[in-house]
């Protein structure tokens, strides 16, 4: 049942082939089975899930079944639940339980969909290898011994397994897209604003995105439909009706234009990995594509840009976790200075810290300037590159995802700014607030990669459609990690 699409999945729901709760306690067994050496969820929620099943089988009896009605789910622990732990990775909120939930999570309750459990995570999103969560790392189902990307390492991890047919996740700087790339899915980081930010805890605000990760450009359409939309609840959430995802998937993709922009394909990149996307190309053009060599000439800049910007943002909003109203609270303390200093010191890692301390630093007083008011200046020129390329008429941009494969564990994990620069093809997307998504594009020594699609606001059904024209004349997305298959 696992290898089943959601179309297929919501098919055999239809036709009484099984229930949602069968469905629902066939993944609850492969985790159950599984994840102990996977490590994807930190909270499994078994009586919740069967009690969204058993009234997702009533509205299947009752012909009011939607296409989601009584598929499983996975949801990113970033996201508030009602009543069930959200931890974001991070000890400060190992012990905290939300009292509301987070309007994605709710819009795909709606949708009659069964959350098995909440995933691990990079702690408050920040890395790119899961290695900085609370919890432990994550193992990359295609090879154990090998990060899955992060910060979505739970989310990436429990669909390429088996152990949830598609899962939510969060894109501040290519979290959603780089463990898409390194386990073989597709995943989508739509236009900032179009999916509600609403209780989910933020990292950077002006960055933070929602999307999911899926096995199929197909999959993520349906669940990419219904997560997103006006929020009155977030501010930043864009008012305008969403395009119908899931019929836009049958254009012909003949006489697009995709630009390639020379700063993505310079040095920096894997043989193995250019080659790939090389043949991605040739693939898009054999389906009628035309391809057009542009430049982007401020990309270079954005991964410093988002350095700056992402921690100031990051080190605001972190500031609420004082050891006073949630989260942990140190023992002992003598004084409110004490208090914070030492619940602050005990329930932030070394990696959330170090981004506060460079958040702090760069907003302070004489620094301002020189780096925060540098940084939005360098961010507004990229976004100008995009601009300036799609009013020229280019219909979406091509680029790899990553600069090679799933590395070793302890890797990089030493060396901050390496991990930093995993992001060097994603990052930009998110400064120009513009829509990207991965997509699977071949293997390398039995390793799986990706390539990147990033499109004008807005443009997430032309992206999907691309990528799902892609996918009916590839089976890269198809493999499965053998241990996983059966
Ligand atoms: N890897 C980047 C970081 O560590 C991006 C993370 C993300 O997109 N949440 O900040």
């Amino acid at each position: 049942m696992h290898t089943h699409s959601l179309p297929e999945l919501a098919a055999g729901l239809r036709e009484k082939k099984f229930s949602s709760r069968e469905l629902t306690q066939h993944y609850l067994n492969r985790i159950a089975a599984l994840d102990g050496d996977i490590n994807a969820y930190v909270t499994v929620t078994p009586e919740r899930a069967l009690a969204q099943a058993a009234a997702a089988d009533a509205l299947i009896a009752a012909g009011k079944a939607g296409p989601l009605t009584g598929i499983p789910l996975g949801q990113k622990d970033i996201f508030c639940t009602k009543g069930v732990r959200t931890a974001c990775g991070s000890k400060m909120l190992d012990s905290f339980v939300s009292p509301y939930d987070a309007t994605i999570v709710e819009k795909l309750d709606a949708e009659g969909m069964v959350m098995l459990g909440k995933l691990n995570m990079d702690e408050f999103a920040m890395g790119s290898s899961n290695e900085t969560s609370y919890y432990g790392p994550v193992k990359n189902p295609w090879d154990k011994t090998r990060v899955p990307g992060g910060s979505s390492g739970g989310s990436v991890a429990c669909v390429a397994a088996g152990l949830a047919p598609i899962a939510t996740a969060t894109d501040t700087g290519g979290s959603i897209r780089q463990p898409a790339a390194l386990t073989n899915l597709t995943g989508i980081k739509p236009t900032y604003g179009r999916v509600s930010r609403y209780g989910m805890i933020a990292f950077a605000s002006s960055l933070d995105q929602a999307g999911v990760v899926a096995r199929s450009a197909e999959d993520a359409a349906y669940v990419m439909q219904a997560m997103s939309g006006f929020d009155p609840k977030d501010s930043t959430s864009v008012d305008r009706p969403v395009d119908d995802l899931v019929s836009g998937l049958g254009h012909s993709i003949k006489g697009l234009t995709i630009g390639l922009p020379k700063e993505y394909f310079a040095d920096g990149m894997a043989p193995g990995v250019r080659a790939l996307v090389e043949q991605a190309i040739e693939t898009l053009k054999g389906l009628g594509v035309r391809f057009k060599d542009i430049s982007l000439p401020n990309s270079p800049l954005s991964v410093p840009t988002y350095y700056v910007v992402a921690p100031a943002e990051a080190s605001s909003n972190l500031a609420r976790f004082d050891g006073v109203r949630y989260g942990h609270r140190a023992e002992g303390a003598k004084s409110l200075g004490e208090l914070y200093e030492r619940s602050r010191g005990e329930g932030f890692g070394a990696e959330v810290q170090r981004r506060i301390m460079i958040g702090t630093y760069v907003l302070s007083h004489g620094y301002y300037d020189a780096y925060y008011l540098q940084a939005q200046k360098v961010r507004r020129l990229i976004y100008d590159d995009f601009k300036r390329a799609f009013a020229d008429g280019i219909d979406l941009v091509l680029s790899p995802t990553a600069t090679d494969v799933a590395f070793k564990f302890g890797d990089k994990s030493d060396d901050p700014v390496a991990m930093y620069l995993n992001d060097i093809y994603t990052i930009a997307a998110n400064l120009a607030g513009i829509p990207a998504m991965s997509l699977p594009c071949g293997f390398v020594d039995g390793l799986p990669t990706g390539f990147q699609l990033m499109g004008n606001f807005f443009s997430e059904a032309r992206m999907l459609n691309v990528a799902h024209q892609f996918q009916q004349a590839t089976d890269f997305h198809k493999q499965w990690p053998t241990e996983f298959a059966s």
